[in-house]
């Protein structure tokens, strides 16, 4: 529910933020204890989806007005608004590779996460079923699963049923929660590409999705409430949360904290806070994307079902993540290069973006500046990723060789993938981590940090459905039966 005006100075959960991370910590709360009172500050408006599509914005802030900048110039991209990434995501929505998981042990590169892909399994199968994606069953081939996906997957294109008879165990549907069948929320995705105001409201969002949380007389929800520090009674507990809110400062009481206001907001307000863990704000990163155009010989596409419809495997994983980052394609079914002017040729066109998974470098980092803002240091990506790039765009030919290509065209790099990742992450020590795997900070024991800033390594697919089901996990046992 969202109020305008605070009930209460204590609250025995306080969540910093409404995003990802946020709320699928607090749908899991509820299912738990559905009486708890919570109280979420948001930093930025509420926005109906019905005032985004219409105003073709998420939110009135820019992201890149929210913090400074040091060293090479790049954009950070993410929505500062009630919802956070739910509102203005594109809804693709791949489980993260086993091997992800373990990528320290396997190929001698970055940590292993402190906990293994069959322990998120059951978390990933239950947030699919929250946010009723759609995917193809004979993806468990990669990433294996409890529970069949809830929606089938969206019909491929042209140029994706040549590869999946070519390719079968590489090559297959990108799951996505863009409805492949409509549900009492959400109609069927017709494929009109302007995901971030989907037109149609067939992505899910907040809106659609977690009325539930919005509704709810116990979860209280103070937009425009800008946290700024979080205070401490000793050095192992969180006794309340400071925010500006309607020009003031005010404080509330909480007896837990669970902070997911993204991977550079979240170290902000620790740093703000005196935290000075060693690996604090370090880490920041995301995937390298590449772009390319793939001009086709006679073979009209584009018929499938959503705005991208495979995702192809030939480069991620295998004994190579040693020397070079693993990389995830995303076959789309859209043209962002135009159609083809060549007369009767014009759906002969195939866009296809790819993201390079990233070593972390502790040089790239989130710190405050004495007036308290975000600043974030940026050196740029790894020799790693740029090894993966240089390789991929060598060997891509010989992946795309089951389909009558023209001509590869490189579109160059993406400025960003809008994936801000890192700056928390969750390890089995305090030395190599911030927060434990139950997302628990290593020394203050009731602060849970949510959202892809716990993230240890870039793994190249897309980090919601990851982020999602880890808050189902972290809720699950600080509340659960195992608590
Ligand atoms: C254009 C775009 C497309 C994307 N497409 C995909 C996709 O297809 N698939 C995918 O997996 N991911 C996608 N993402 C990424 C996805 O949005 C993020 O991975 C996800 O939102 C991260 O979740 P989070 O909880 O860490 O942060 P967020 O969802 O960003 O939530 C953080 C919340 O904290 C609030 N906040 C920030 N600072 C404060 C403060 N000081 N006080 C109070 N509140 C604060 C923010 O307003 C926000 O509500 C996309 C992102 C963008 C921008
Ligand atoms: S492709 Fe169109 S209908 Fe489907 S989710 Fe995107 S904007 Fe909505």
């Amino acid at each position: 529910m969202i109020i305008d005006e605070l009930p209460d100075r204590q609250y025995p959960v306080v969540v910093v933020g409404t995003g990802f991370g946020a709320l699928f910590f607090v749908h899991k709360l509820l299912q738990l204890q559905p009486a708890t009172k919570v109280l979420m500050l948001e930093r930025g408006p509420f926005r109906s989806w019905e005032t985004q599509v219409a105003e073709g914005h998420n939110s009135h802030i820019r992201s890149d007005e929210t913090f400074k900048a040091t060293g090479i110039p790049k954009f950070w991209n993410f929505t500062i608004a009630y919802g956070g990434g739910t509102n203005c995501w594109g809804a693709n929505t791949p489980r993260m590779h086993p091997n992800d998981f373990r990528q320290g042990t396997l190929y001698g590169r970055g940590q292993d996460w402190p906990l293994s892909y069959d322990d998120l399994e059951p978390y990933y199968s239950a947030a699919e079923q929250i946010m009723d994606i759609s995917g193809p069953d004979d993806l468990h081939r990669i990433t294996p699963r409890s529970l069949p996906y809830p929606q089938p997957p969206h019909r491929l294109s042209a140029v994706d049923r040549i590869m999946k008879t070519a390719q079968p165990d590489m090559h297959f549907a990108l799951p996505s929660a863009r409805s492949r069948v409509a549900t009492k929320q959400r109609p069927q995705c017709c494929a009109s590409f302007d995901c971030e105001h989907c037109p149609i409201g067939a992505k899910f969002t907040v809106h659609n999705g977690f009325a539930h949380i919005m509704d709810a007389t116990n979860v209280l929800t103070l937009v425009e409430a800008e946290v700024i520090e979080l205070e401490r009674s000793s050095p192992s507990a969180i006794s309340g949360v400071r925010f500006r809110w309607r020009g003031r400062e005010h404080r509330v009481g909480c007896d837990v904290c669970v902070l997911g206001a993204n991977a550079i907001h979240s170290p902000a307000i620790l740093l703000r806070s005196g935290f000075d863990d060693p690996l604090l704000g370090r880490g920041l990163n995301e995937q390298l994307g590449v772009a390319v155009e793939v001009l086709l010989d006679g073979l009209d596409s584009m018929d499938g079902s959503t705005i991208s419809t495979g995702a192809n495997y030939a480069f991620y994983d295998g004994p190579f993540r040693a020397e070079r980052g693993a990389i995830f394609m995303v076959f789309d079914n859209d043209f962002p290069y135009g159609l083809r002017k060549e007369f009767g040729r014009w759906r002969q066109t195939l866009s296809i973006r790819s993201a390079i998974a990233d070593e972390l470098n502790d040089e790239n980092r989130v710190s405050v500046n004495e007036q308290g803002e975000a600043v974030v240091h940026y050196v740029g990506n790894s020799a790693y990723t740029e090894r993966a790039l240089e390789h991929y765009l060598e060997h891509l030919p010989q992946v795309l060789a089951p389909l009558p290509v023209e001509r590869i065209v490189d579109k160059g790099l993406r400025r960003t993938q809008s994936h801000v990742q890192g700056t928390l992450r969750m390890g089995a020590r305090p030395a190599d981590s911030v927060v434990d795997d139950g997302q628990i900070h290593h020394h203050v024991r009731n602060l849970v940090v949510v959202g892809t800033s716990v993230m240890p390594t870039c793994p190249p697919v897309q980090p919601s459905l990851t982020a999602a089901a880890l808050s189902l996990r972290a809720a699950d046992l600080m509340f659960g039966a195992q608590s």
